[in-house]
């Protein structure tokens, strides 16, 4: 039989969740909602590690496209990079995340492949930057032919179709581990809004008071998802 076969997507959200919750413990911190997350990230990944992936760093196609993540995954890769970058280049990623943002606002993935607008997480060598905090919509992303994502993702206009073979259980076990996270969020009184990844870390590397405001069940303002 094969794995995908025996993937219980319904009971991998309930176990997952009350995962979530459990490290939650009722008053969440930093501290518990990075356990939150990586435990999520855990989870999805148990059910998928052994598979096969052409995924390797320094490969960087498929970082140019729209990534949602949850606000604690933002939140905890601002904090990252705060706590590992020195101010020069944290000067200057967050000059280019502010670029970013304004330019990809309104763009779809196709108009961000054909100008090559790439995440500007990614290092000097093509690789994540944030890569051990990197989101669970990141994680869920693997290609089974990078030849396939060179064409797919090249910056031209074409009618064809250009398909990446992915492997789908390893999509379904990181999307069900983000929406166990949203629901361990929600059932704590958190904001379990999703937000565009460029926007949520710069969100909270410009307004470190974002955090307090999470933590304590509060909104972020509006203006961030227009
Ligand atoms: S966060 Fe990392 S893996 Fe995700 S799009 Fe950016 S560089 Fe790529």
């Amino acid at each position: 039989m094969r794995d995908i076969d025996r993937w219980h997507e319904e009971e991998f959200r309930r176990l997952t969740t009350e995962k979530v919750l459990r490290l939650l413990d009722g008053t969440p911190t930093e501290a518990t909602l990075a356990a939150a997350v990586s435990g999520c990230a855990e989870e999805a990944e148990a059910i998928c590690s052994d598979r096969p992936m052409a995924c390797t760093a320094g490969c960087p196609y498929c970082c140019v496209l729209n990534v949602a993540i949850l606000l604690p995954e933002a939140m905890i890769i601002a904090q990252r990079l705060v706590e590992q970058t020195p101010q020069r280049e944290l000067d200057e990623l967050r000059k280019r995340l502010g670029q970013h943002r304004s330019w990809t606002r309104w763009m779809d993935d196709e108009e961000r492949i054909l100008k090559r607008m790439s995440c500007p997480l990614l290092d000097q060598y093509g690789a994540c930057g944030v890569h051990p905090v990197r989101p669970l919509a990141c994680r869920a992303i693997t290609s089974l032919d990078s030849e396939c994502c060179r064409e797919a993702f090249a910056p031209v206009v074409s009618d064809e179709d250009r398909l990446v073979p992915t492997d789908l259980l390893r999509k379904a076990a990181y999307d069900a581990a983000f929406t166990s996270l949203a629901a361990g969020l929600l059932s704590c009184g958190l904001d379990d809004r999703s937000i565009e990844l460029g926007t949520g870390v710069i969100a909270f590397l410009e307004n470190p008071e974002y955090r307090e405001l999470f933590l304590n069940g509060g909104k972020l303002p509006q203006d961030l998802w227009r």
